[in-house]
């Protein structure tokens, strides 16, 4: 075998790994169990809604028009798939792991939820 067919041969296994262990790593992640701060059932996360607040920049200066700017994961909401309330994340008792699982994990919150929702402020 040629040492560039080795190389190439040994980078596919090791990209192939590498996304094997990505998907299991997201599948483990969306089981992660929330509990509803109102009907008290628990959820895995992939079942909940994240619900993302916007917020308006007016325009300042004569060159920048006005924008929207993602509101904090802490200051957002997710709604139950049991009972369809919002659950605010300030409040939530599991606010730091769910604040870690959607900021911090290498997945993107459309991959750990059920389906993410803007909602302009
Ligand atoms: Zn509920």
């Amino acid at each position: 075998m040629s040492i560039f067919s080795e190389v190439k041969e040994k980078t596919t296994k090791w990209r192939e790994d590498g996304i094997k262990i990505f998907k299991e790593q997201c599948a483990l992640i969306r089981q992660y169990p929330i509990a509803c701060m109102y009907c008290k059932k628990e959820n895995p996360i992939s079942s909940w809604i994240f619900i993302q607040i916007k917020h308006y920049v007016r325009p300042h200066g004569c060159t920048e028009g006005d924008y929207w700017i993602n509101g904090k994961t802490e200051t957002c909401t997710i709604t139950c798939p049991e009972c369809k309330q919002e659950n605010y994340l300030y409040n939530h008792p599991q606010k730091t792991e769910i604040v870690e699982l959607a900021d911090s994990s290498p997945f993107d919150k459309k991959m750990i939820f059920s389906d993410v929702k803007e909602r302009y402020d």
